[in-house]
């Protein structure tokens, strides 16, 4: 079966590819499907945006879509940046460097350095049905930066169990525990029972 990734970013589009086709589905990105739009992420949950995401690509193009919403949620901040972590601080002309250097001066003196990175896959079928999977990664945000792999906020978050940020510890093991692959792995579980069920 082919599917739409609702997403133009493309260390997004290796990771789903490398993992979906083991299920024998073939990834399609949204630039080869002829769907350009930047969908607004206008939701107050990770499910929300995920949703709206595939929901914008299956109505345009009328096939399965699949996208997914990730972000950060800080114990001591209330659950923030979560779903604005993309826009956090002065939004998306940041940097990554700019939001996470923003992120340690809230933090800074605070004793609670409890976090979780949350990832949401939301895949819709044109016969109206759908599979949600969701993915979490605890840790805790360093006092400063380290490393200088991944993206985003990796080089201030260290999962547990660990004591190096995701940026040192490399994609390898990034990959085997992080929010992502816990949600694709839940999403690989439901798309069998969904396929049993036809
Ligand atoms: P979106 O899922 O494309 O909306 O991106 C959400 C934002 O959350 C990204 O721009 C990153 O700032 C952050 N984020 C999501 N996943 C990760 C990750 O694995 N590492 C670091 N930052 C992440």
């Amino acid at each position: 079966m082919k599917l739409i990734l609702a997403s133009g970013n493309r260390g997004k589009l290796r990771e789903f590819r490398e993992i979906l086709e083991l299920l024998g589905i073939e990834i399609i990105s949204q630039r080869e499907a002829g769907f350009h739009q930047d969908v607004e992420e206008t939701g107050e949950t990770f499910e929300a945006n995920a949703r709206i995401k595939a929901a914008a690509v299956l109505k345009a193009t009328g096939l399965p879509a699949l996208a997914d919403d990730s972000g950060l949620c800080v114990d001591a901040l209330g659950g923030a940046p979560g779903v604005r972590s993309a826009r956090f601080g002065g939004g998306k002309s940041w940097t990554d460097e700019q939001k996470y250097m923003y992120l340690l001066e809230k933090l800074a003196g605070e004793r609670d350095r409890r976090a979780k990175f949350v990832c949401c896959i939301s895949c819709l079928f044109p016969d109206g049905t759908a599979i949600t999977a969701r993915g979490e990664c605890h840790g805790r945000i360093l006092d400063g930066p380290e490393g200088t792999g991944g993206f985003g906020y990796d080089p201030v978050f260290c999962p547990e169990g660990y004591d190096s940020s995701f940026a040192s510890l490399g994609e390898d093991v990034k990959n085997s525990i992080s929010h992502r692959a816990r949600a694709l792995a839940a999403f690989r579980e439901r798309w069998e029972e969904h396929h049993a069920d036809r």
